[in-house]
């Protein structure tokens, strides 16, 4: 049987879903559940909590417009009440989870090198992780509540505005340079993040958010779940400038497995070949370097290729990434030491 090699993840939606009840036992539907990370590989993982009204796995048709962009109609703003019901039980849901002792949630960086070197029948090491912040306050009170329950991850915004500031939209093919970035609170709440030791993902920023945060040069620059621009030319990608800033700020791009980030047509279909994942990779560690790369499926958050299939499949990505001709040591980082690295640069202990 070929060795498994430790897998850290750096995002996946498996808590927000409808049938998150089976995330502990399996179950039919969806990407990642905890017998699935098993049988994956996957040690550890970035649990997102995203607070949604209506359909969660519905973000609407993309309309192309006269000049062929592909645009999603744009996302309205989510009430923050009703945001911090949903977000409360998602972390709630995790922390049962660690009291029935099924995950260990990471509060240091002593919880990443313990999953790490475990012998695999140790519970998986689980990052609460709030994407979007709609569920604290402008004076960012929740927020020493969240730190408290073990939030060490925090995107200011998903694709739509918010009080902290304004989500890139999905369009291809685009420029991220959407329009204005963070708002003053959002300054304020990377600001408090920072001090607290909860690692800020620039994930769903248009470009301004992420030159404002890199700017403020408060941690190495962190996209959990993204790709590049250069290969598929999404907002949601990252552009060549951004990668190097990634690169010298001793950051992370967690590479999407999300398919319309992938491909150059932006089709969101499972019939993509894998190897585009480890293209993504390649592109992203020739120029930056592949101490800059790690995984972020977005698993139960996306379509993803039907030769990954769920989370089950993970040890086929780092196949993907060998065939691509990164060495096993290289891969070794891309699936798991890079992302311990940021992570321990952010967090407090
Ligand atoms: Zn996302």
């Amino acid at each position: 049987m070929p060795r498994v090699i430790a897998v850290f993840d750096g995002h996946n939606d498996a808590l927000t879903r409808e049938d998150h009840a089976g995330l502990a036992t399996g179950r039919t539907g969806g990407h990642l559940d905890l017998p699935r990370m098993r049988a994956g590989g996957i040690r550890g993982a970035i649990f997102a909590v995203f607070c949604w009204e209506g359909d969660a796995e519905d973000h609407g048709t993309p309309v192309p417009r006269d000049d062929g962009v592909l645009e999603f109609p744009l996302e309205p703003e989510l009430g923050g009440e009703l945001a911090a019901v949903q977000a409360l039980a998602a972390a709630g849901r995790l922390l049962a989870l660690e009291r029935a002792g099924l995950v260990r949630v990471a509060r240091g960086a002593a919880d990443l090198a313990a999953a790490r070197s475990g012998d695999g029948a140790a519970p998986p090491v689980a990052v609460l992780h709030l994407e979007g912040a709609e569920a604290i306050d402008p004076g960012l009170e929740a927020l020493e509540l969240w730190y408290a329950a073990g939030l060490r991850s925090l995107g200011p915004v998903w694709s739509r505005p918010n009080r902290f500031g304004h989500g890139v939209p999905f369009m291809w093919p685009s420029t991220p340079d959407t329009g204005p970035g963070l708002t003053e609170a959002g300054r304020r709440l990377v600001a408090r993040c920072a001090q607290l030791g909860i690692l800020v993902d620039t994930s769903h920023l248009n470009e301004a958010g992420f030159w404002e945060i890199a700017g403020m040069d408060v941690g190495p620059l962190v996209t959990s779940h993204t790709a590049a621009h250069s290969l598929c030319p999404a907002t949601r990608n990252l552009t060549d400038a951004q990668l190097d800033a990634v690169g010298s700020s001793g950051g992370l791009v967690g590479i999407v497995f999300a398919t319309p980030f992938l491909r150059p047509d932006y089709a969101d279909d499972e019939d993509t070949p894998v190897s585009l994942i480890a293209e993504h990779a390649r592109y992203v560690a020739s120029r930056i370097g592949v101490e800059h790369v790690g995984l972020g499926s977005d698993f139960d958050g996306a379509t993803i290729p039907r030769g990954v299939g769920d989370a089950a499949g993970m040890q086929g990505v780092l196949d993907a990434l060998t065939d691509v001709g990164f060495s096993p040591a290289e891969v070794a980082a891309i699936a798991w030491e890079n992302w311990e690295r940021v992570l321990g640069a952010w967090w407090r202990d």
